[in-house]
């Protein structure tokens, strides 16, 4: 619902007031614009704008209420036609070029653009960006006036670089009788009229682009350039402004139209402001409402509606399945993201062509193409969806059959231990996917188990769950684990190169009542002895074992801990470090006795200080 700003506006309310606290002011005003009460608060920011603290900042508020006034439901429509627009030229998708996020866009249209239309995200400056070589050629296909269409723009552009003016309105005149495109060639010829001083056609040419495609950001942000230039300020603020509630976090047309309102309210004054609108309600500009007709397009739309797509056209050419959440490289090739990313961990190059997509494996680059998602779905919602399922019950993670049994995936390496941190180089490429999959599916845990000699694994491990991952620019990684509960193997198994097991969660059985003063003794004792035995290291060796495992947990016994079910973590820690062969730590790990496990720990002390006393 528009509503004009001046409406409430009267003379009375805006005595400009003594002392008045400037950021009082403003808080007033985004308050009055908040509640819906835009003429007010209009008003208070006037006063406010006598202030010299005053900043087109400051009307964030209005500007965001006022969006929030205009704002239409954007038309979202599913047809084939649309899914092939360019949202910066609201054209055919010519050149079709897809960025870091996943949107798509002409070649000539993201020259010079720094954020995308759509999401925001940066996009990365690239000044040889390859086409998405397997949309070009749908496109191609569907569209036999594509090469027109293609010709047409290229031709038009040259001419207005070369400032040939003449001739460029020949090729517009000559498009719009075709009906190829009107919007285009409207607006370029609006902007052909203003450049000579033809204002009045060049804000009907303005306002038939604006009929043609309501939702064209650019028509409005266009529509108001020239309002401004013809002095009708208000109604130019308007029109940004309804270009903005298309998208209101597109960050140009805010500045600009911060900048405009900020010089409109910082020139005017009340009694002008009242004078200007009654004005214009004596002479209300005509709007221009002439219907357009576009043929043409609507004859490409009539034809796409029985476009093919064959299946084998959308294979993905690692899997030699029907693409599913497309990913389109740098290089213009389109991959399952999945199947990508596992391409990836073994080389950093594109399997097509070989360009090197460092820079993508860098910054985790992953984005589904949006628009070969719409394409796949439009033509095999079926298959598509069935897909979907199908991963989602595949056992690629961690799940639970009860709370104490699960299938974890397992990486076969050193014993690890409750509560103890263990930092690991993620290189071989089985174990890259496994640790991606770990992270994307939200359990960040695996279970850690030694390898035997037999070439096969330790029946007991840890689950370890992933702190933090550092990827390097070549696809490997660095990653902080932590320790949690202890397992039993219960059966084995593969999934795509790396284990999987069922596995037992193990925990100390409890301590009964008669006999946990004695287990705190001790404990206490053996704290004592590991202290004694701590103080013998050298510095180096002692700076060395905190490199692994992190600094001694705190240290100590307390009746809440004595029944935790793998109890005091500082023994965990103290067992890691202790210079115990693997075998020794896998059988601590199965003790499910405090006791007994303190017991042990207490010889093993005992035996390193008597060595040490011989020395
Ligand atoms: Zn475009
Ligand atoms: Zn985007
Ligand atoms: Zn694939
Ligand atoms: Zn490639």
């Amino acid at each position: 619902m528009e509503r004009n700003v001046f409406e409430t506006a009267t003379l009375t309310d805006s005595q400009p007031e003594t002392n008045e606290n400037f950021e009082q002011l403003i808080l007033k005003a985004d308050d009055l614009a908040s509640d819906g009460d835009l003429g007010s608060a209009y008003l208070v920011y006037l006063r406010a704008s006598k202030h010299k603290e005053f900043k087109p900042s400051n009307l964030s508020k209005l500007i965001d209420c006022l969006v929030e006034n205009l704002k239409m439901a954007q038309q979202i429509s599913n047809d084939l036609f649309s899914t092939l627009t360019c949202e910066i030229c609201y054209g055919l998708l010519i050149d079709p070029v897809t960025v870091d996020c996943g949107h798509t866009f002409c070649n000539s249209c993201l020259s010079g653009i720094v954020n995308c239309n759509i999401c925001q995200n940066v996009v990365t400056p690239d000044f040889n960006r390859n086409l998405n070589v397997l949309l070009n050629k749908l496109i191609r296909g569907w569209i036999p006036e594509y090469k027109d269409i293609l010709d047409r723009r290229k031709r038009v552009e040259a001419l207005l670089v070369n400032k040939m003016y003449n001739e460029c309105l020949e090729i517009i005149e000559e498009s719009l009788k075709l009906g190829l495109e009107k919007h285009i060639y409207l607006s370029m010829r609006s902007r052909l009229h203003m450049e000579n001083g033809r204002g009045d056609s060049a804000l009907k040419d303005a306002e038939r682009v604006i009929n043609l495609k309501p939702n064209w950001i650019k028509a409005h942000y266009h529509l108001g350039e020239i309002l401004i230039q013809l002095g009708y300020t208000e109604e130019a603020i308007r029109s940004y402004m309804t270009g903005l509630s298309l998208n209101p976090d597109n960050p140009d047309l805010r500045e600009t139209i911060s900048q405009r309102m900020f010089q409109f309210i910082k020139t005017s004054t009340p009694e002008e402001a009242l004078r200007a609108n009654v004005a214009k309600s004596s002479m209300i500009r005509q709007r221009t409402h002439i219907h357009d007709p576009e043929d043409s397009i609507d004859n490409i739309k009539r034809k796409l509606d029985d476009a093919q797509l064959p299946m084998e056209e959308i294979n993905c050419s690692l899997c030699w399945r029907m693409l599913f959440e497309p990913s389109t490289t740098v290089c213009g090739h389109t991959f399952c993201k999945e199947c990508l990313k596992r391409s990836l961990d073994h080389s950093p190059n594109c399997p097509l062509c070989k360009s090197s997509l460092v820079q993508m494996l860098k910054h985790r680059l992953f984005s589904t193409d949006k628009i070969f998602e719409l394409i796949v779905k439009h033509f095999y919602p079926q298959q598509y969806s069935e897909h979907y399922s199908e991963l989602l019950t595949e056992s690629l993670c961690v799940s639970g059959i009860s709370d104490r049994e699960m299938k974890v995936p397992i990486f076969v390496c050193v014993v690890t231990f409750p509560g103890v941190r263990c930092p690991l180089h993620i290189f071989e490429p089985r174990y890259r996917l496994m640790v991606r999959r770990c992270i994307e599916n939200g359990s960040r845990t695996f279970g850690m188990v030694r390898p035997m000699s037999d070439n096969s694994y330790a029946n007991i491990g840890t689950l370890m769950y992933i702190e933090d991952v550092t990827y390097l620019p070549d696809g490997r990684s660095l990653i902080i684990t932590q320790g949690s509960k202890r397992f039993t193997v219960l059966d084995r198994s593969y999934v795509d190169g790396y284990n999987v097991a069922n596995v037992r969660i193990l925990e100390d059985e409890p301590i009964p009542e008669a006999e946990r003063q004695d287990t705190m003794n001790l404990h206490d004792q053996v704290l004592e002895q590991s202290r004694e035995w701590l103080a013998t290291l050298s510095e180096s060796r002692r700076s060395k074992i905190s490199q692994q495992n992190g600094d001694i947990p705190s240290p100590g016994l307390t009746e809440d801990e004595i029944k935790e079910k793998d109890g005091p973590i500082w023994l965990w820690w103290l067992i890691s470090s202790l210079p115990l062969e693997e075998q020794y730590k896998i059988n601590l790990l199965e003790k499910n006795n405090l006791t007994q496990r303190l017991r042990f720990i207490q010889s093993v002390l005992k035996y390193l200080s008597e060595m040490q006393q011989q020395r």
